[in-house]
């Protein structure tokens, strides 16, 4: 089998109220990878906010699309490496590394429909279904979305609700947890994410503030970039610090577990280097009893949290556009894996003649 075409283009996906009172839209760069067998495989990325798309599609289509014409698909570990391997001026975090993740997970896609099983299967199934808690909780939202937010995330029995901390005012982070924490009461899990909005002082204060709301983690308190300054906040509060959405590669992820910078890991399937990296990240992670909540695309990481011993919980969101053909099903809290062949997802046709830009 031969790759025969890599077929690109741009979704503009609308996000519903409340969410795009933060952003309104997310970009999904897509590459369909055809063969001379008539298979084909769905890669895809995701840009929140749309946000440098159209330079991944531009990585993809000049670096990448050149150097796997021809190639057999199913190589998929030679390929990966013959992207990683492209250039040597261009450090594989960011721009290039979402291109190379988009067309990894095309290939695993690939890879599944010629044999005709999903991935989670293939990669040595240990269920077949897993926990989601929900994202959400913007900064832009009223204390009453996050509370209403929150409460439709319990009402599909997930346990674990997030919300964004990162204002620069202290107290008003404080005062959101409070009114939140009281409006759902005890018995559930809140998780907190700064987003990179903060310094290490003024976050070691938060953390200690918010610690007696029972705070299960506490997310990605500085920039990506400071993996030292990650690990004095770890150092230095009670709460388990998750992070690394946006951290790439296994060398990436290392260095974060080195450092002890994290007690959980965020890694984000269409960014770190797709499903090849992801699961050399899981498994450098187990070894250190690590556990693992990937970023975003619960419809991708959950073939993966649902073959590896340390999964933890995926990243679900109540308030969300449907674009799928088939939705994920999350019953009592649990996202089911699909019996489809390959990462087995396709885009709706409305969702297609609705957001297909380019
Ligand atoms: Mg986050």
């Amino acid at each position: 089998m031969k790759i025969k075409a890599i077929k690109t283009s741009t979704l503009n996906v609308s996000a519903p109220p409340p969410r795009n009172t933060y952003y309104p839209h997310n970009t999904y760069v897509v590459a369909r990878i055809q063969t001379d067998e008539g298979l084909e495989g769905l890669g895809y990325t995701q840009l929140v906010g749309g946000d440098g798309a159209s330079s991944v599609r531009a990585y993809l289509e000049d670096n990448l699309v050149p150097r796997l014409l021809g190639e057999d698909p199913l190589h998929i570990g030679k390929l990966w490496q013959k992207m990683y391997d492209a250039d040597r001026g261009l450090r594989k975090k960011g721009i290039p590394m979402y291109a190379i993740s988009a067309v990894d997970i095309g290939l695993w896609d690939l890879f599944g429909k010629s044999v005709g099983r999903p991935l989670w299967q293939l990669w040595g199934a240990v269920t077949d279904r897993v926990p989601v808690y929900g994202g959400g909780g913007f900064l832009s939202y009223t204390v009453e979305d996050l509370v209403k937010e929150a409460e439709a995330t319990f009402a599909i029995g997930a346990r674990h609700y997030k919300m964004k901390v990162g204002l620069p005012n202290v107290m008003e982070n404080v005062e959101r947890v409070r009114a939140l924490r009281k409006a759902v009461g005890d018995d559930v899990h809140l998780l907190v994410d700064v987003n990179q909005r903060l310094d290490v002082h003024t976050n070691i204060r938060l953390a200690n503030l918010i610690e007696p709301f029972n705070i299960f983690w506490y997310e990605e308190p500085v920039y990506a970039d400071s993996i030292s300054q990650c690990a004095e906040v770890a150092r230095r509060i009670n709460i388990p610090v998750a992070t690394g959405e946006n951290e790439y590669t296994r060398y990436g992820f290392r260095d974060i577990v080195e450092q002890k910078a994290a007690a959980i890991l965020n890694p984000d399937s269409m960014r770190c280097g797709g499903f090849s990296e992801l699961l050399k990240i899981c498994h450098l992670a187990a070894a250190y009893d690590i556990r693992i909540a990937p970023h975003l695309a619960p419809e991708l990481s959950v073939h993966v949290l649902a073959a590896i011993p340390n999964a933890l919980l995926l990243e679900w969101s109540i308030t969300r556009t449907p674009i799928w053909r088939e939705e994920p099903r999350v019953v009592d809290g649990l996202m089911s894996v699909p019996s489809r062949p390959g990462h087995g997802m396709e885009f709706s046709e409305a969702a297609l003649s609705k957001y297909l830009v380019k």
